[in-house]
């Protein structure tokens, strides 16, 4: 569902990804580990679009993003949850993404139902919530159009211990009904129970990949 293939990105003489390859299959939670500066974000970037390759390719069901038939219906992203606008409150957002993707407003009750805001959402403006609470919104904008593939950088940064168990139990049902999820984390106790394969990255290279049980036996 989705590929990494020799993925490379050069920013003026920074090394960002460095041959780079891995796949997240159908239905599979993926947990991308690295620290700050690893690559992470760089490499979801490249995988939607948003920044290119020096070179290698990254496809998502199978095409580079930019050719995807209806983008917004098949991948999710949450990219960064503490750029949501902060003049607008939670409904409006998801009300706007709604709009975007031609649904009912009624989907976006649904979507706050699912990510645990409603009777929140409208309260005060983006800029008034936690970070909690705003991954909580993104993960929802995520979620609007029904994707089968999920792209979350640092959803768990900022929700509380109760936040992450919501987190995976919400991305078990997904993947349980055939989404292919690919989540970034600096910290393993936010993965390590919820992916089935864990990605490690550091300075740009892939350092390991398997199951978690693969790579405890390989420590
Ligand atoms: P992570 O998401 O794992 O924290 P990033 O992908 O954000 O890592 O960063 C990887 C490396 O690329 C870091 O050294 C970072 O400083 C550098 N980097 C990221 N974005 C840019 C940019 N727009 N311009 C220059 N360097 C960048
Ligand atoms: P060190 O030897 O420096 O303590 P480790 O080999 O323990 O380093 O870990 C290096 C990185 O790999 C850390 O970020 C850690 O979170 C991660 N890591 C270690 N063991 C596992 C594992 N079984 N599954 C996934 N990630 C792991």
């Amino acid at each position: 569902m989705i590929e990494f293939s020799h993925v490379s990105k050069v920013y003026k003489g920074v090394k960002a990804l460095d041959e780079v390859s891995f796949t997240v299959g159908p239905g599979s939670i993926t947990g991308f580990l690295g620290p700050n500066g690893a690559g992470k974000s760089t490499a979801m970037r490249v995988l939607v679009g948003l920044c290119r390759a020096t070179s290698g390719s990254a496809t998502v069901l199978g095409r580079p993003y930019a050719e995807l038939d209806r983008p917004g219906f098949q991948v999710g992203t949450l990219l960064d949850a503490a750029a949501q606008h902060p003049g607008r409150t939670g409904r409006e957002i998801l009300t706007l993404g709604a709009m975007t993707l031609g649904l009912p407003r009624s989907r976006v009750d649904e979507v706050l139902d699912l990510v645990g805001l409603s009777g929140k959402e409208s309260r005060r403006t983006v800029g008034g919530y936690s970070l909690g609470m705003r991954q909580r919104l993104g993960i929802g904008h995520a979620l609007l159009g029904r994707p089968a593939v999920l792209v979350l950088d640092e959803p768990a940064n900022g929700l509380d211990p109760q936040g992450v168990q919501w987190m995976r139990g919400l991305l078990r049902g997904l993947s349980d009904a055939g989404c292919s999820v690919l989540l970034s984390s600096h910290l393993l106790h936010e993965v390590e129970r919820v992916a089935d394969r864990i990605v490690m990255i550091g300075r740009g290279r892939v350092l390991a990949q398997g199951t978690v049980e693969e790579l405890s036996r390989g420590r």
